[in-house]
């Protein structure tokens, strides 16, 4: 049997991880989206972070690498598997046994829940088949560079899709930016959308999608409809952006019965603990009054699970030392 599994490869599932390897437990991590990295790889990739302990700026993608470069120093006795959920838990011989969607059976003594908000899935623009790859059509900036000088079609009217038209033009990536939004006002930052006019970004409102033209793996094209007069407007461009915003797939966690929250946030203990005394939660999923929610605060209660965690494998009287000692 196994120390420990964690549950979800966010920010905070990955810097887990790691000091998991480096603390020397054995075990598993799960995630069930494509990639690790969670809301910031998924959702601001591009964007620079400013409350990163020791980095005056960084910008997230940059921040989520140096987290896997992490793991991958410390990694070897934690196994990973992607796109995968937990289909049943079982607990037995003062463990648990843990069957995956993906069929594995893991054995282990505790388990550490890092599934931050969920799987994060986009809202997919419709007309297309949702199993085809277009090199085009983007529901997440991950890379800004293709787009340099550039046509760039931005679809959506809430905050990422304001905050995206006006990065790419004040970044000077490319001045050509369009903005379709199907109402007439945004649901953004009014600062932020009164900064579209100032940067010179076509807008296109209130209009729909009405059909999309496309060639094997590119989008060429959108037909726009004028909510009002049903106009018809043809739109074209090298590069689309759909930011509608991104559904969260349910937790698929009820197979634990733990103290909740509101939101199905796992209530925790300063240990880290919840009500199950080997279930520890770590991150966005993780409630305590008076918490705030980022990425810094995930990784402390993280390692402050991991401690506590040592703890159980290895006798309370325990202690693991520093991991600048341990790395020695
Ligand atoms: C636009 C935006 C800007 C932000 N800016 C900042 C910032 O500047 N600084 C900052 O510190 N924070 C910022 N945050 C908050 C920060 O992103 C979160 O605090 C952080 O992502 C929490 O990390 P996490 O690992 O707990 O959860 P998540 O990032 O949500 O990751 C959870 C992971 O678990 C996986 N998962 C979920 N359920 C399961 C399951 N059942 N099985 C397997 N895997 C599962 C998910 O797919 C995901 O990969 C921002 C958030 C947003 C939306």
């Amino acid at each position: 049997m196994k120390d420990i599994l964690i549950i979800g490869a966010g920010p905070v599932g990955l810097y887990a991880w790691s000091c998991a390897g480096m603390l020397g437990l054995s075990g598993y991590i799960i995630e069930g989206n494509d990639s690790p990295g969670g809301q910031p790889w998924e959702l601001y990739p591009e964007k620079a972070l400013y409350d990163m302990p020791g980095f005056p700026e960084i910008k997230t993608k940059t921040f989520i690498e140096n987290l896997m470069a992490q793991v991958n120093n410390n990694s070897n006795q934690i196994t990973y598997f992607g796109k995968t959920n937990i289909l049943t838990v079982d607990e037995k011989n003062n463990g648990f046994t843990v069957t995956l969607t993906t069929s594995e059976i893991l054995n282990v003594k505790t388990i550490l829940i890092t599934t931050g908000n969920g799987v994060f899935t986009p809202i997919r623009l419709e007309h297309l088949d949702p199993n085809h790859e277009y090199n085009n059509l983007w529901y997440a900036v991950k890379n800004l560079e293709p787009c340099t000088n550039k046509k760039v079609i931005i679809l959506g009217g809430g905050d990422s899709a304001v905050d995206w038209a006006n990065h790419f033009v004040e970044d000077n990536i490319t001045k050509d930016v369009t903005i379709v939004h199907r109402r007439e006002l945004y649901r953004a930052k009014e600062s932020n959308v009164q900064k579209l006019q100032k940067n010179k970004i076509t807008e296109l409102k209130p209009y729909h999608i009405k059909n999309v033209d496309t060639s094997a793996n590119q989008i060429i094209g959108l037909t726009l409809e004028h909510e009002d007069t049903k106009a018809i407007l043809e739109l074209t461009g090298d590069y689309f952006i759909v930011q509608y915003g991104a559904k969260v797939a349910p937790t698929m966690l009820q197979q634990f019965t733990l103290e909740t929250a509101p939101f199905r946030k796992i209530i925790i203990q300063p240990s880290g603990q919840t009500s199950h005394p080997h279930i520890f939660a770590a991150g966005n999923t993780a409630y305590y009054e008076g918490k705030y929610y980022n990425m810094v605060t995930g990784f402390g209660e993280a390692i402050n699970a991991l401690f506590n965690i040592t703890k159980i494998i290895h006798g309370n009287k325990y202690h693991p030392g520093y991991l600048s000692d341990i790395k020695k």
